[in-house]
């Protein structure tokens, strides 16, 4: 940081100047900021960052005339895997689904995060649906090879709700968290392991055609 103050020496003017070194300052400000946007369990996006990336995402896609993907995933039965191994395995299933995520979000308009509890969210950018189901599909065939030692061979599964949407700007974004949940419900309702990809998606319109 420079600093420069004027200085009057009888008739004469002069300025100072200071340089201070700030670095270590704005490496500490930047540490915070970052920490604030990391689950502190999982070490991925928490759910501040999820509703801001989400809200810039919805708002790009609906700019660029994108289709926007969206995979509610909820750990099935945890209460019960909780109760019958107790809550730090519980803590350990949870950061083995949150290590596999990041797999199947690597574009930059693409995030995986922990949405509370024992739920997480892929937010898939410019992605068309059958796309998004291969992805998710891929996550579910990684998670079923997980062999977890602590677990002795119980079989940790999730269920997927999956929904895609071309955004409008006037929408509210909220739609297609609802439709995934409501897939995620579905596929509950089903008997769970499973993904359900919401049938209402969206099509492209012809005013919204680029
Ligand atoms: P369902 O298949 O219908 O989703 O059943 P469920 O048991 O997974 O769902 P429910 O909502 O009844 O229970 C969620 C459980 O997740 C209860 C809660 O204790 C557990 N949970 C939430 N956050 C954490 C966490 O950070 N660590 C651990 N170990 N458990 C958690
Ligand atoms: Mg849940
Ligand atoms: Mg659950």
């Amino acid at each position: 940081m420079m600093r420069a103050v004027p200085l009057k020496l009888g008739t004469a003017g002069y300025v100072v100047i200071s340089h201070l070194n700030i670095t270590e300052r704005k490496i500490a400000e930047q540490q915070v900021r970052e920490l604030a946007r990391i689950d502190g369990l999982t070490q991925i996006a928490n759910r501040r960052h999820f509703d801001d990336f989400y809200e810039q995402e919805w708002s790009r896609c609906a700019r660029l005339k994108h289709p926007l993907s969206l995979a509610m995933i909820d750990l099935d039965n945890f209460k019960s895997l909780n109760d019958n191994f107790g809550h730090l395995v519980g803590d350990i299933c949870l950061k083995e689904v949150a290590k596999l995520l990041p797999d199947y979000t690597r574009r930059p308009g693409d995030l995986c995060a922990r949405y509370g509890g024992e739920e997480f969210v892929l937010v898939l950018g410019n992605t068309q649906n059958h796309q998004a189901q291969k992805l998710v599909t891929r996550f579910m065939a990684a998670l079923n090879t997980l062999q977890l030692p602590e677990l002795a061979g119980h079989p940790l599964t999730v269920s997927i709700g999956l929904a895609t949407i071309y955004p409008n700007s006037s929408d509210d974004a909220m739609l297609l968290i609802e439709m995934a949940d409501s897939a995620l419900y579905q596929a509950k309702e089903a008997g769970r392991n499973q993904l359900v990809v919401a049938d209402n998606i969206e099509p492209l319109n012809i005013e919204k055609c680029p």
